[in-house]
């Protein structure tokens, strides 16, 4: 607020110097300039800000990525390992599907995240769980639901780590479903022994840098690429309708920052989500959605998306695009935190 009175007053002296020799004019030009400059960001000020943007929306993310983030691989198996694998009990994770908007169907567990998406055209499902979830939650679930697996034709995988992909190979081998990834990811996932859990997908559609819109039937996703999290981790808007109202969706494909750490992939991860923001503002998406239930409360909301309404009584996934903008400004900003940190 100092700086206020500086900038008509330099203005002014602008305007009037014009006539004068360019010294002087460099000098009411430079005023201006000069008080304008922010100060420059540093760690502490990028995480107070990641915090001011979070609020109480994205509270989950902002602690997992901001405050003490680690880069252990801490979030669970990944798709590389061969050989089986324990199942967890499933008190732990089981999920009972749900509709949560007209043409979109949660059919994930307590903690990760399975969508289906349905069009005049069959489904797109979006992300696929670990292996041993895939059966009781998918396609139990779809089936429940009065929706039949038969019908998938695209399955959309945000990015390649088994808690997302391990689905993907029997969706293909069964249904027929293409399979669509970031390039980068499906570099990844060829290289799986071929007794991976889950097992390994045939490559299909592999989407580069300048990303896709896929089109089904009656809906369009438009799929942007966002590396950090993984080099081919993609994120998504597409329109959802509730009770008839459509609303765009944006969906943030990678979170955590268990990659290596080097500034490099932080940079990477930062523009992503700056990318995230300028098309989540172009969209006007007004609901969030992520893969991990912790980011997005999706295990919650979709239970509560059971509720009655009152009259003008919002879904409870929406919100303002305001707010999914917010989302993207905090992961960013601590990402940029992350990186001045180990440069
Ligand atoms: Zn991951």
């Amino acid at each position: 607020m100092q700086a206020a009175p500086t900038h008509p007053a330099a203005h002014n002296r602008g305007m009037t110097l014009r006539l004068l020799p360019g010294a002087a004019l460099f000098t009411a030009v430079t005023l201006t300039v000069s008080a304008q400059v922010p100060a420059p960001a540093n760690p502490e000020t990028l995480v107070t800000a990641a915090k001011r943007a979070a609020g109480a929306d994205h509270a989950g993310t902002f602690l997992r990525i901001c405050v003490a983030p680690d880069n252990l691989n801490a979030g669970g198996p990944r798709g590389g390992g061969p050989g089986p694998r324990a199942v967890p009990d499933r008190g732990t994770w089981y999920a009972k599907p749900y509709k949560v908007f007209d043409n979109l169907y949660f059919i994930g567990t307590r903690i990760h995240s399975a969508w289906a998406l349905t069009t005049n055209a069959g489904i797109i499902v979006i992300d696929t769980l670990f292996d041993y979830a895939i059966e009781p939650e998918m396609i139990e679930g779809l089936t429940t639901l009065g929706l039949d697996p038969r019908d998938i034709k695209y399955v959309l995988i945000s990015h390649a780590h088994g808690d997302h992909d391990q689905g993907a190979a029997l969706l293909q081998s069964r249904y027929g479903a293409k399979v669509v990834m970031g390039a980068a990811d499906w570099d990844a996932t060829l290289q799986r022994a071929a007794s991976a859990p889950g097992g390994v997908p045939k490559r299909d559609i592999a989407v580069g840098r300048e990303g896709l819109k896929l089109t089904l039937g009656d809906a369009v996703v438009d799929i942007i690429a966002t590396p950090g999290h993984t080099p081919g981790t993609l994120s998504y808007f597409f329109p959802v309708k509730d009770a008839g109202r459509t609303l765009i969706v944006a969906y943030s494909g990678g979170t955590a920052f268990n990659f290596p750490r080097q500034a490099a992939n932080f940079a990477i991860y930062r523009d992503s989500q700056r990318k995230m923001t300028e098309v989540a503002d172009a969209a006007g998406a007004t609901v969030l959605m992520s893969n991990h239930t912790e980011f997005d409360r999706a295990y919650d909301r979709a239970r509560i998306a059971q509720l009655p309404r009152a009259a003008g009584e919002k879904h409870p996934y929406e919100t303002d695009t305001a707010t999914v903008m917010r989302y993207f400004e905090m992961a960013g900003n601590c990402a940029e935190a992350q990186r001045l940190l180990v440069q």
